[in-house]
């Protein structure tokens, strides 16, 4: 195999920029400084004067390929990772859930779908649904192959995916013991079941409904709880997409241990509960559900301080058909979630729009290094000798272009927004895929599982 060297390109590491070379053999970088030489006979060389190269970048919370109630979701892996490939994602991260079998068999089942299909390497968090012996049993062993994060939830009891606080105490307690993160869906049961008591009566036509069903209160009475849990087990605790600026706050100001990260997304920042006044509004369901513009600004003005820990898009795409048929009748009946993996690199880039150099080291934390560290992908994440060589090289001089979040024929969620994100190239692990935004060769762009290496 050939050796690549990316020449003179502006490298972003972890505590800055640097122009320097970057020597790529097996897949792996292995070298990195100035002046690495012009390349011998058996290395390509390229030239990267006026790019930027990051590491390759990672959604960490994305559904494909599964039901989500009665629903098929729209994106298969394949389908989703042809949409965030070309955008610089090179991994993301996918759900198994428990169904009727055991916890292991639905990360099995869920990593035998994107085996051969999936254009990203890839990897899932778990979600047991049952707290028997079987199940810890499963979970000591997935800890022991690697899984690094079990996702939980404080609502969707009708699902059978709600833990009460008390047991959400005692998983945690077995998580710190087995080293594995608990990624908390923060949403309080109770005060959803009060929200809707105070709505009888209410048109179920109308989707600002969604909004008042699942208020901000809600998720910030869940996040103190969750937090406490975290306390009192000692547990590695990450809230995923937190979507009030007073739940971030809370979850920045205790993050001081390095135990607490929190996850927000793109609709949090650039979207709000305006959408769901229109006439489209049911395309904007998702749980939680969009915020008052106030939030969506205290929320963006964390991310430009540096205070929110990942950026992903929770991408839960529908059929336009599954999204539409209930619209005008019975919003509680519309499958909630909605399409971002393809927006995610472009939206994050323009919320830095006055000066994207001076955050691209934080950008690059937000959408690959500190994803990386908390799922346990230890060749990811970062540009450093012996890591993958998932490598974006982006054209700062590049025009803005609209924002496309999936492939899948599923509503666009962001129509009218353009970004000034212009991929130039990206390797995975060392292999060119994409050249000027666009795939190199579909056959050539072959995700591997993150965890069996
Ligand atoms: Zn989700």
């Amino acid at each position: 195999m050939t050796k690549l060297l990316l020449r003179g390109g502006t490298l972003v590491g972890e505590d800055g920029l640097v122009r320097a070379d970057l020597r790529v053999s097996a897949g792996r970088i292995i070298e990195l400084g100035p002046d690495l030489g012009d390349g011998s006979q058996d290395e390509r060389s390229v030239d990267c004067e006026g790019l930027y190269v990051l590491p390759g970048l990672i959604d960490f919370h994305v559904h494909v390929d599964d039901r989500i109630g009665r629903y098929r979701l729209a994106d298969s892996w394949s389908s989703a990772s042809l949409a965030a490939l070309p955008t610089g994602i090179t991994t993301f991260l996918s759900f198994a859930t428990q169904g009727r079998g055991s916890v292991d068999g639905a990360v099995e089942a869920m990593l035998d779908k994107a085996g051969g299909s999936c254009h990203c390497d890839h990897h899932v968090h778990f979600t047991p649904t049952s707290w028997d012996k079987k199940t810890w049993a499963d979970v000591a062993s997935l800890a022991r192959a690697g899984f690094r994060t079990i996702k939980l939830y404080t609502t969707y009891k009708s699902a059978g995916l709600y833990v009460s606080y008390p047991r959400l105490e005692e998983i945690l307690r077995r998580c710190a013991d087995l080293d594995i993160t608990a990624l908390v869906h923060c949403e309080d049961e109770a005060l959803l079941e009060e929200a809707a008591k105070g709505q009888t009566g209410a048109d179920p036509a109308d989707a600002h409904l969604h909004a008042r069903l699942r208020p901000a209160r809600a998720e910030i009475e869940a996040v103190e709880r969750a937090l406490e849990a975290a306390r009192k087990s000692g547990a590695r605790l990450h809230v995923v997409h937190v979507s009030t600026a007073q739940a971030a706050k809370m979850l920045c100001e205790s993050a001081e241990t390095k135990e607490v990260t929190f996850e927000t997304c793109p609709q949090y920042l650039v979207l709000d509960e305006s959408e769901l006044r229109g006439r489209d509004g049911h395309r904007y369901l998702c749980s939680p559900p969009l915020r008052r513009r106030e939030e969506a600004a205290g929320l963006r003005h964390l991310v430009a301080q540096g205070q929110v820990d990942v950026l992903a898009t929770d991408h839960c795409a529908f059929s336009k058909e599954d999204k539409d048929a209930a619209a005008g009748v019975d919003i509680r009946k519309v499958p909630c979630g909605f399409a971002g993996i393809g927006a995610l690199a472009a939206l994050s880039r323009e919320l830095f729009v006055d000066d994207f150099e001076g955050n691209l080291v934080q950008f690059v934390r937000m959408l690959s290094t500190n994803p990386a560290r908390i799922a346990g992908l230890r060749h990811k994440g970062s540009l450093r000798e012996g890591a993958d060589a998932d490598i974006v090289c982006v054209d700062p001089r590049g025009n803005a272009s609209p924002v496309r979040s999936t492939l899948a024929g599923a509503h666009e969620t962001y129509p009218g927004f353009t970004a000034r994100w212009s991929v130039e190239r990206v390797y995975l692990r060392g292999r060119l895929v994409v050249r000027r935004g666009a795939l190199v060769d579909e056959q050539a762009a072959r995700g591997e599982a993150v965890w069996r290496k």
